[in-house]
C-alpha cells in the first residue's frame, strides 16, 4: 500500500491494520484511527472534487471511497444534476468525516431547447429521472444534510454547442438562467460555489465581477494566467488536476498563489498517466500533488499541506 507521503505499512502488519482501519471509518473507533495516522506519519489531501457518485463507481464506491480514506484522502463527491447529488449525499452520510457533497446541475444537463449533448454512461446511473428544469426546492432540500458544503458543479459550458447564431444565444441564455439560479441558493444557503467553466471564462468572469460576495472555485482550470489572476483577485480558488498533465498550464501552476490553490481529481475522469489505470480515482490526486510541488521547487508534503488548509478553510470542513 502506497501512502501519500511514500511511507510503507511494514507487510506483516497489513491484513491486522486494514481489519482494524475499516472499522475505524465506519465509525466504530474515535481511537484506533487517528494513533494510526500519526504513527505512519500519513498526510491529509482532501480531493475537492470527485464523482465517485457517478455510474463509473456503481460497482465498488464504498470500496473506493474506504480505500482512500484508510490512505487519509478526504473526498468531496461533486453532483452533475438531481440524480447524482443525492447520491453524493447519500454516500457521505454513510462515513462520519472525510466525505462530502456538493450538488447542483452541471451546464451540459440545462434543457435549452436548441441542443442536446450526448449522454455519458459513465455518468449517470438511468435516464429516467433526468430533470427538465432546474428545481431550486428539490436542491435545497437536499442541502439540509451536514454533509452538503457546497453549490455545484454549476456554471457556463460552450464547449459543445448549437451552429447557428440564434440558436446558441438561446444556449447561452439558458445557461445562464441556471447558474444564476445556482448563485441565488449558495447566497441563501452561505455555501461556497463549485464552478465548471469551459470556452466562456470571460463571460464567467464578466458575471462574477457584477455580482460580489460569492465564494467558491474555478474547478478544473483550463484558461489563461491572466483569467486566474483575475479569479484569485476576486477572492476564488483555482482548482488542478489531472488535466496539467493533458494541456500546458505549467505558467499558472508556478504563478497563481499557493494559498488559492486547490487539488482535485475529477475522477473518473482526467486519469495522471502515472496511475497505470483507465479509471481515475481520490488517491491519485497525490500525483497532481508531485507535479505542483515539482513546478513550484517545493516538497510534496508543503503542497499538500497548504492545499488541504485551503480547502477546509473554503468548504470549512
Ligand atoms: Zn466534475
Amino acid at each position: 500500500m502506497e501512502l501519500a507521503a511514500g511511507l510503507e505499512i511494514p507487510p506483516k502488519r497489513k491484513n491486522k491494520d486494514r481489519i482494524v482501519l475499516q472499522s475505524a471509518l465506519r465509525g466504530e473507533s474515535a481511537f484506533i484511527l487517528p494513533c494510526f495516522k500519526i504513527i505512519f506519519n500519513i498526510m491529509l489531501i482532501i480531493d475537492t472534487h470527485a464523482h465517485v457518485n457517478f455510474n463509473a463507481f456503481s460497482g465498488d464506491a464504498e470500496k473506493v471511497i474506504d480505500r482512500s480514506l484508510l490512505e487519509n484522502f478526504w473526498i468531496i463527491n461533486v453532483g452533475s444534476q438531481y440524480q447524482t447529488s443525492r447520491r453524493a449525499v447519500e454516500l457521505a452520510e454513510k462515513y462520519k468525516e472525510g466525505v462530502y457533497a456538493a450538488i447542483g446541475m452541471h451546464p451540459i444537463h440545462v434543457e435549452t431547447g436548441v441542443f442536446k449533448p450526448k449522454m455519458d454512461p459513465e455518468e449517470l446511473v438511468a435516464d429516467k429521472e433526468k430533470e427538465s428544469e432546474f428545481d431550486i426546492e428539490k436542491y435545497k432540500a437536499l442541502a439540509s444534510s451536514k454533509k452538503v458544503i457546497a453549490i455545484g458543479e454549476t456554471g457556463l459550458d460552450f464547449y459543445y454547442r448549437p451552429k447557428t447564431k440564434t440558436r446558441q444565444e438561446v444556449f447561452k441564455l439558458r445557461q445562464r438562467e441556471v447558474f444564476f439560479e445556482h448563485l441565488k441558493l449558495a447566497k441563501e444557503l452561505n455555501l461556497p460555489v463549485i464552478f465548471h467553466c469551459r470556452m466562456a471564462h470571460d463571460d464567467l468572469i464578466e458575471i462574477l465581477e457584477k455580482n460580489p460576495g460569492l465564494q467558491g472555485v474555478i474547478h478544473c482550470f483550463t484558461g489563461t494566467l491572466k483569467q486566474a489572476e483575475r479569479y484569485v483577485k476576486m477572492g476564488f480558488y483555482i482548482g488542478l488536476n489531472g488535466v496539467i498533465f493533458k494541456l500546458n498550464l505549467d505558467d499558472v501552476i508556478r504563478m497563481v498563489p499557493l494559498d488559492k490553490v486547490l487539488v482535485e481529481t475529477d475522477c473518473p475522469y482526467l486519469t495522471p498517466p502515472e496511475a497505470g489505470v483507465k479509471r481515475n480515482e481520490p488517491i491519485f490526486v497525490k500525483y497532481v500533488v508531485k507535479k505542483i510541488a515539482e513546478l513550484r521547487n517545493l516538497s510534496y508534503e508543503e503542497v499538500a499541506k497548504e492545499t488541504c488548509e485551503n480547502a477546509r478553510k473554503l468548504f470549512r470542513i
